[in-house]
């Protein structure tokens, strides 16, 4: 049985192995299905109960969106992509950088300055994950 405190913990979305960003995500043991961000039950068979486990650091971008509406916690306009991941799961990220993404582009997984405003600047640090062109410095637009 799942207590509630167990129930409630809230983790970090990611680890940190050796500077690279490595996505938490569930893979259920039954059927294999993958989910990220992890959930309780698996939406494939119904299995309670899926295993942790962390995405490789680089995807690749499977389809993208410039957002130029959204909600005024964010600063528009802003790339949103969906990434692939070797584990067979698809994920969608803010992009960071001024390029516009490519379909098929190899990613990887950042901490940076995103999208989401806090307190009328741009929401920096560890609670923004977002993804940049992989082998490319990431720029976050100062200057
Ligand atoms: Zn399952």
């Amino acid at each position: 049985m799942v207590g509630l405190d167990e129930a409630t913990v809230t983790k970090r979305p990611y680890e940190l192995e050796g500077g690279l960003v490595r996505l938490r995500a569930g893979r259920c043991p039954e059927c294999g299905a993958v989910f990220c961000p992890a959930r309780l039950v698996c939406d494939g068979c119904g299995h309670r109960g899926l295993d942790e486990i962390l995405l490789a650091p680089r995807g690749t971008i499977y389809t993208f969106t410039q957002v130029h509406q959204s909600t005024p916690e964010f600063a528009t306009p802003y790339d949103l992509v969906y990434v692939d991941f070797d584990e067979q799961v698809r994920v969608m990220l803010p992009c960071a950088g001024e390029e516009t993404p490519r379909i098929g582009e190899s990613v990887e997984i950042v901490l940076g300055r995103g999208p989401r405003l806090v307190e009328g600047e741009p929401e920096e640090g560890p609670q923004a994950v977002m993804v940049v062109k992989a082998g490319t410095e990431r720029s976050d637009g100062n200057g």
